[in-house]
């Protein structure tokens, strides 16, 4: 393929002890030929560097070390060049243009890694992986990434694909000699891979949820009465003095999110107003924010300060908050200030009251008594989302829908079967569901899902 040649920076944007610009293309090599003084870079092997002066004709722009990268092994798939110079914003401004003047063009968001898509180095799965390994800011997310750019969906998927793909030319053979009733596809056959696929669908849709909390951490919604002690456990669990404390009821007033890292996962604290009926208006936007909070979060931590006496309002708020897809934590909190007698009460008065399911921990955030129990907890959650049998987890929406377009393909396939319906349809549901599961590698896709996912990455990348 015949690709113009395209250059930007390829680190981030601001004064560094170097930076990198990268360019890529048919002409990489004789573009930058032109304007470094130094070795003859369409004479050098690839991947080598050298020394040398990248200059505007007999202007000395700065010293740089150039990386010479000739295809077809390259991240592009194409010559390519990297120019190490010292990072200064100015002089990368210089240096692009420099290489503009000289026949290389501004590269778009994505564009490298686009190339090579496009020149078969990688599938569309892995393209995404690499954004999914530059945004990753855990351990748990940039090991999925590097799984998902080794490979990992795609290889779960593809070889069922190709299985499927031998089906659909022997149903297409069928139609072929369709006066003679003859059956080349042997449907059993067929039957029994249609389900292998729908199992393997079910399982890479399921660790969805795992993925999720992996790549968009896991939404934590902090609730209980003004005084509970909401903010102080959310500094406590930090460490820091981030939330305002304070003991006038009702003070933090709107909602703050901070990011808690735990064994590798991320975990999205969300601080709320007390919930209470109000007629405080600033107030009311935070209890009902509270509430919004709750609808979106995957677990709830509920305080209770544990020397409360009538527990009825916190009962009522608890049983309007829990339900079967959050994981719900109760916390006693300020147990330093009450005897355990008194805290074990609180357990057995709200297991009477609360029909569901919840974990109880009694606290004292001003001791640091039990804060690890809490995060423990909030650990295994994740832990227990990922399942035993996969290794590779669906973090990307995208996938998500395919699968879930995959699977729904498939079963109409079974049903064609079932029902005996005629050729010509049963290759017709056979087709689709074909292309459901080559949209994740991108073996079938169009422009617009493409331009869509690149235009989300970075220029330079
Ligand atoms: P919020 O309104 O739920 O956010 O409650 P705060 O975190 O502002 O706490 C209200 C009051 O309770 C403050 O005076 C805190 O110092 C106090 N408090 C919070 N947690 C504890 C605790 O574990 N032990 C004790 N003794 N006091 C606490």
């Amino acid at each position: 393929m015949n690709h113009d040649t395209i250059c930007a920076l390829a680190t981030a944007n601001g004064i560094g002890a170097i930076g990198i610009i990268r360019i890529s293309g048919d002409d990489a090599i004789s573009v930058c030929s032109k304007i470094f003084e130094g070795k003859n870079l369409e004479k050098a092997q690839s991947h080598t560097v050298h020394y040398g002066f990248i200059k505007d004709d007999n202007e000395m722009i700065d010293e740089v070390m150039v990386s010479v990268f000739k295809a077809p092994k390259t991240f592009t798939a194409e010559d390519s060049v990297e120019i190490s110079f010292h990072g200064s914003p100015h002089i990368a401004k210089k240096i692009l243009e420099v290489l503009i003047k000289n026949g290389a063009r501004m590269a778009k968001a994505g564009e490298f890694t686009m190339r090579a898509f496009i020149n078969g180095r990688i599938d569309l799965s892995q393209a995404e992986s690499i954004a999914d390994l530059i945004a990753s800011e855990n351990e748990a997310s940039r090991k999925v990434a590097l799984n998902q750019l080794k490979g990992g969906i795609t290889n779960e998927i593809s070889f069922l694909r190709t299985d499927l793909l031998n089906f659909v030319s022997l149903i297409e053979l069928e139609l072929d000699f369709a006066e003679e009733d003859v059956e080349f596809a042997d449907r059993s056959a067929l039957n029994q891979l249609l389900d292998k696929i729908e199992n393997k669908l079910n399982s890479l849709i399921e660790s969805f949820q795992y993925g999720n909390a992996i790549k968009n951490g896991t939404a934590v919604a902090i609730i209980g009465k003004p005084n509970a002690g909401k903010s102080t456990l959310l500094n406590a669990l930090l460490k820091e003095e981030r939330a305002i404390v304070s003991n006038i009821a009702g003070t933090t007033r709107d909602t703050i999110e901070e990011i808690l890292h735990i064994k590798g996962h991320a975990f999205r604290l969300i601080d709320t107003a007390g919930l209470r009926d109000t007629i405080d208006e600033i107030e009311a936007i935070g209890v009902k924010k509270a509430k919004e909070k709750v609808d979106n979060a995957n677990v709830l931590v509920y305080l209770i300060d544990a020397a409360t006496e009538d527990f009825s309002d916190d009962i009522q708020m608890i049983q309007s908050l829990i339900r079967e897809d959050l994981k719900s934590i109760i916390c006693a909190t300020k147990i330093d200030e009450v005897s355990p007698n008194h805290y074990q009460n609180v357990e057995s008065v709200l297991r009477n009251a609360i029909s569901q399911d919840f974990d109880f921990i009694t606290i004292s955030a001003v001791e640091n008594q039990n804060i690890e129990d809490l995060k423990n907890e909030l650990s295994s959650y994740v832990e227990q989302l990922k399942s035993e049998e996969n290794n590779v987890v669906i973090t990307n929406q995208r996938h998500f829908e395919a699968l879930q377009k995959s699977k729904e393909a498939i079963n109409k396939v079974k049903e064609a079967i079932t029902t005996q319906i005629s050729t010509e349809l049963l290759a017709y549901e056979l087709r689709n569901a074909l292309e459901h599961l080559g949209e994740i590698s991108g073996e079938v896709t169009n422009d617009e899902v493409l331009g869509n996912i690149f235009s989300k990455f970075c220029i330079g990348k």
